[in-house]
């Protein structure tokens, strides 16, 4: 009785026979929460006490002048624990486990951010937690390995394929079909068969809830445009969600990389490089060629680097609901040096696509108008990957000296 769900042409749940089992058991103990109205006030409650819910609403003033156009408001994700709103997600699910009975959680991780915030909820909840990593990003992201194995996790290497984020994702489905019985697996974004980008939506949707409330409470109106950026696609899908209803402009900014004429991106809506696919387990637009074998992705922002996005987004492409743009490498830099020096807010690196795309078209707006930009994460936990980013020589002489005193 696989309950799948499409939007439109996109999504569904393309399993083996063998997770069709478990897959079933996931919808239905995610119906039942859903409709449960204590589980939400729990879900509430934990994110509050242990994740600085609700997150504020901060006017940009500094922005706001520089530009001379629109009212500029950052929803400020980065003040969840562990640095971004990917601990909505995973807060959910391990509710969702606790409800289930599992013991033990199992999650694919490429930069590493998903697989801390998996360790951090599996330390908290107190489960088991085995976290797969392709072995290229395992030697890439040591800082975040160094967190999981600290906060309990067991990391393993994937050394299959290209032994990066789609080869971690392919590890993970193989290990839930082995231990089932008392393993959930975390996905980490909005992607995946169903139940996935519905669930995962529905625990990012706490964004746009509590952005709505407090842009009403705060100018009395809506705003004219909601910027975000989009990897998977599922801080993007929280914060929109909240406005769906509503006369407000979506903008969703994909990973520009090089720039969209160079084929090295990650920008899968915003340019013709996307077409329609099936792959690990789910219907999107996927950067593949002909044969449908996936294309190398490229982004400044590990977090935006990959090859599928949310299914929900793709429909919501289709219809128009959605617009989607890119921003290049090089103006995520420019978006990042400016908010850092005028507002003194350090977004990371997936974040400044959002606000590179509403720096493009802030001044071409009026006074009144008002725009919000989605704030996903913080960067200053990210230092290596930024400071790598804007090659600045002095951190790369600490490098080295550090390398130095470890004999290297
Ligand atoms: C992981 C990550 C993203 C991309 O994921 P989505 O599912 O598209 O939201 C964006 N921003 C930050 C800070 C992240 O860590």
């Amino acid at each position: 009785m696989i309950t799948s769900r499409y939007y439109g042409q996109f999504g569904g749940a393309f399993l083996p026979e063998i997770l069709v089992a478990t897959f079933n058991e996931l919808v239905t103990a995610f119906n039942e929460a859903k409709n449960d109205p204590t589980f939400w006030q729990e879900y509430e409650n934990i994110m509050s006490s242990y994740s600085c819910r609700p997150t504020p609403l901060t006017f940009a003033q500094n922005l706001t002048s520089h530009f001379g156009g629109a009212r500029i408001y950052i929803k400020r994700e980065d003040l969840n624990h562990t640095g971004a709103h990917k601990a909505n997600n995973v807060m959910g699910q391990g509710l969702l486990v606790k409800r289930m009975g599992k013991t033990r959680v199992i999650a694919e991780t490429g930069a590493g951010q998903h697989g801390v915030a998996t360790a951090t909820m599996a330390a908290k909840f107190g489960f088991k937690c085995t976290v797969y990593m392709g072995e290229v990003d395992v030697k890439r992201q040591r800082p975040n390995v160094f967190w999981m194995e600290r906060l309990g996790a067991e990391v393993i290497p994937v050394k299959d394929g290209t032994r990066i984020l789609k080869d971690a994702i392919n590890e993970a489905f193989r290990d839930w079909v082995t231990n089932m019985d008392d393993t959930h697996y975390v996905l980490g974004t909005a992607c995946g068969p169903h139940p996935f980008p519905e669930m995962v939506s529905y625990f990012q949707s706490i964004i746009g809830k509590e952005a709505r409330k407090q842009i009403m409470e705060i100018e009395g109106r809506l705003p004219q445009r909601i910027y975000a950026c989009v990897g998977g696609g599922s801080n993007a899908l929280g914060i929109f969600s909240g406005f769906f209803d509503d006369p407000v402009e979506l903008i969703g900014a994909e990973a520009g990389g090089k720039g969209l004429d160079t084929g090295r991106h990650a920008s899968r809506l915003a340019c013709k490089d996307g077409s329609p696919g099936v792959a690990q387990g789910y219907k999107t637009y996927f950067l593949q060629n002909s044969d449908g074998q996936m294309k190398e992705t490229h982004s400044v922002a590990a977090g935006l680097d990959y090859v599928g996005v949310s299914p929900i987004l793709a429909h919501l492409r289709d219809k128009g609901r959605v617009r989607f743009t890119a921003a290049t490498d090089k103006e995520v830099l420019d978006a990042l040096t400016l908010t850092i020096k005028k507002e003194g807010l350090i977004p990371a690196l997936e974040s400044a696509h959002a606000f590179a795309q509403a720096f493009k078209e802030a001044s071409k707006m009026s006074k009144d108008d008002i725009i919000l930009i989605n704030q996903s994460g913080r960067g200053d936990k990210d230092i290596f990957t930024i400071a790598d980013a804007f090659a600045d020589p002095q951190w790369q002489a600490f490098i080295k000296n550090k390398a130095k005193e470890y004999g290297a």
